[in-house]
């Protein structure tokens, strides 16, 4: 049997210095991980039931029937300095699939070198593999637009990181790889007419109603403000958003050191090599307003009044902050239980976040247990909590349906970074199980069945991951 995928590949279709075309490097003795089996069937692939095609096809060994494997150009914003020649330095795009859901890109990553490797080797490990398969299938069932797993593959060959470790390949599934910076690497060496294809092609995607530029990019203005809001409901921290890894889909990409917040800290940061803090926790509502300046920036020689152009946009950029309020306090008062928020419901939700930062909450447990009526056990100032709690349950007899709303906001589990870490050293030792186990527990995590002690129990001390390194 042989894996099908029914591919469509409008993007290798497009004329351009867009990409290049080259096939994945084989490694040696691929092993099946996981398929996404209920995601293969929402792409229409089938032909997958045995393991050993399976890992065959998608280590890039055998690209399966159809796939025009090619590697993307883009530049990007990396930490505020503009790089201006990355690309798929270790990913190949195999093609596209259309569904009633739409176009999907399906991509290797940890596939072997391109031109666009630098120094790179091409490759990924275990570990981040895993952390995206599982972090990004998180997402999805949290509701969060993201691009998607659907399998994870180990080879047989090491990689060298801060020691030799087992080298895998993810193929991720996404609604186009289409960054900020694709469009700044054809934006900065000034060719418009490949800017013009880029627009055309991104527009046709993302946004079929759009005029023109500025109206693709206010569509990503609304989906970028959207995301990140709902990153931020949720306690996650994304950990690199250079424009790169900023995508027009709106969709979350580019899992690197990324985690979910267990004690709630406004400044924390995972990201070893962000030092200065730029994509801590709360700063990711000022960089995504960033990133938007430099895709406006980008788009600006599509425009025939390039002056005018400039003036419209940055008064665009310049409301961004008042959307992403408006996102926030909607997203926030939602996990208080209020559908139909108020200005004063700010101050509300500001309070209880203070307490929760002054205490050291979890934050997940903490609006689980608003939920649950128990939250008084999370907050270490029972006394503030009381005179809190009195407000808030005022505030809620305007709320019919408080509790519903509290339900669907907040989360039971999210994927713990100390547990990602345990399955990451389980797998390293050749132990699977308990990638599995975590899979399958985060695929109902607003279930209050789904709710379990053990991964409801936030790291003890010794368990704290400080960071989720960069050597990914
Ligand atoms: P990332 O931090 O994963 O978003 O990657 C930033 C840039 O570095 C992208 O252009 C990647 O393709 C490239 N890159 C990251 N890791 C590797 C690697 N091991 N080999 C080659 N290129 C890489
Ligand atoms: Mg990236």
């Amino acid at each position: 049997m042989t894996l099908h995928i029914p591919f469509d590949n409008s993007f290798a279709r497009l004329d351009g210095p867009l990409f290049a075309r080259l096939d994945p490097t084989p490694v040696s003795n691929p092993g099946l991980i996981a398929f996404n089996h209920a995601l293969a069937e929402d792409l229409g692939i089938s032909g997958t039931d045995d393991a050993h095609t399976l890992a065959q096809a998608l280590s890039g060994n055998h690209p399966p029937e159809g796939a025009e494997p090619l590697a993307q150009v883009y530049a990007g914003h990396q930490f505020g300095g503009f790089s201006p020649q990355l690309g798929d330095g270790r990913a190949h795009l195999l093609g596209e699939v259309v569904t009633p859901q739409g176009r999907f890109d399906i991509q290797l990553k940890g596939s072997g070198p391109t031109p666009f490797s630098r120094r790179g080797d091409g490759r990924a490990w275990l570990g981040p593999v895993l952390r995206e398969y599982l972090v990004s299938e998180a997402m999805h069932a949290l509701g969060v637009p993201t691009s998607r797993a659907l399998a994870a593959v180990r080879s047989g060959d090491e990689v060298i990181r801060e020691r030799p470790l087992p080298g895998a390949v993810l193929t991720r599934v996404a609604s186009s790889h289409i960054r900020v910076g694709t469009f700044q690497y054809f934006a900065a060496r000034r060719e418009t007419d490949t800017l013009r294809t880029l627009f055309d092609y991104t527009r046709d995607r993302h946004a079929p109603n759009a005029d023109g530029p500025e109206a693709l990019l206010a569509a990503t203005i609304q989906k970028q403000a959207a995301l990140v809001t709902q990153w931020m409901g949720l306690g996650f921290i994304h950990g690199v958003m250079n424009t790169d890894n900023c995508t027009l889909s709106g969709e979350t990409i580019d899992y690197g050191p990324c985690a979910f917040m267990d004690a709630y800290d406004p400044r924390r940061v995972f990201s070893s090599i962000d030092r200065q803090g730029r994509y801590a926790f709360a700063a990711q509502a000022d960089i995504i307003v960033w990133n938007m300046a430099q895709l406006a920036s980008a788009l600006v020689p599509l425009m025939t009044d390039e002056e005018a152009a400039v003036t419209r946009f940055q008064s665009m950029i310049e409301e961004m902050p008042d959307l992403l309020r408006h996102e926030w306090l909607t997203r926030f008062a939602a996990k208080l239980g209020i559908d139909a928020p108020r200005d004063e419901d700010g101050p509300l939700i500001g309070e209880l976040l203070s307490l929760m930062h002054k205490g050291g909450s979890d934050f997940t447990n903490t609006f689980a247990a608003l939920t649950d009526g128990s939250a008084r056990d999370e907050i270490a100032d029972r006394a503030a909590y009381d005179d809190w709690h009195a407000r808030w349950q005022k505030r809620l007899e305007a709320e019919p349906d408080a509790q519903d709303v509290m339900a669907a906001a907040n989360p039971r589990v999210i994927p713990r970074n100390h547990q990602i870490e345990a399955v990451i050293a389980a797998a390293v030792d050749g132990d699977d199980a308990p990638f599995h186990r975590l899979h399958a527990a985060l695929a109902q995590p607003y279930d209050a069945r789904a709710d379990n002690h053990w991964l409801r129990a936030a790291p003890a001390p010794d368990e704290r991951v400080q960071a989720t390194f960069c050597g990914t």
